[in-house]
């Protein structure tokens, strides 16, 4: 069975991406397992973000890695918090504090302006020098309320509406959250791409 190291320290994504890559035969194991020290995310895009966590997990443990890099894009606020979302409030942020600053700075904006989606990015690299990674990529549309709603979730949820469904994110059970999230996508992407090539 081959092993791929999971460039995260977040036990749930961990379990998510493990049950979905089981399907090819691949047993995930989370870089603290290898002791791996995290890299610093600092680049202006979810992909290179994703890239430098790859390529850093590889080069410290000499195996294949997968990284994933996400955050909330909002259009009125050209993108932000894009890839500053867990740290839109300052470094260190609760949740609560991130939500108030985003309230905040869409205290202005009319409902039909509040459109927003979660991004997630999600990368598979061989070894820290491949020059051909595979990268998938998904997009998760919705609004910002003007106040929470629901206790389910993380981060931007209680604020994240889905029109369709006339729920946000926090009042999803966890299993509908993965499979229609960004992440979720992203990672079905990443399945597809990678069958070919360990399957
Ligand atoms: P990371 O990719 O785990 O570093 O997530 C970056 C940040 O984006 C999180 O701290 C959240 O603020 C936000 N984010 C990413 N995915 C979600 C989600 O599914 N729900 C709520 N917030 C999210």
């Amino acid at each position: 069975m081959e092993e791929v190291v999971f460039a995260s320290n977040n036990a749930g994504k961990t379990r998510e991406v493990a049950a979905v890559l089981a399907e090819l035969g691949i047993r995930v194991v989370p870089q603290s397992e290898f002791n791996v020290t995290e890299a610093e995310e600092t680049a202006p895009t979810f992909v290179e973000n994703a890239l430098i966590k790859a390529r850093n997990a590889c080069r410290q443990t000499g195996r294949p890695a997968i990284a994933d890099d996400s955050g909330l894009e909002v259009d009125a606020l050209n993108g932000a918090p894009g890839v500053y979302s867990a740290r839109f409030a300052g470094p260190g942020a609760t949740d609560a504090a991130n939500n108030a600053r985003l309230l905040e700075a869409l205290a202005d904006v009319p409902d039909e302006r509040r459109t927003a989606r979660y991004q997630c990015v999600l990368v598979y690299m061989r070894h820290a020098a491949d020059p051909t990674p595979i990268i998938a990529q998904a997009s998760w549309e919705g609004r910002i309320l003007t106040a929470p709603r629901g206790s389910g979730g993380f981060g931007y949820d209680p604020l994240f509406w889905l029109p369709d469904r006339q729920q946000t994110v926090a009042e999803l059970d966890l299993a509908t959250k993965n499979r229609l999230s960004h992440r979720g996508q992203a990672l079905q992407q990443l399945l597809a791409k990678l069958r070919p090539v360990v399957g």
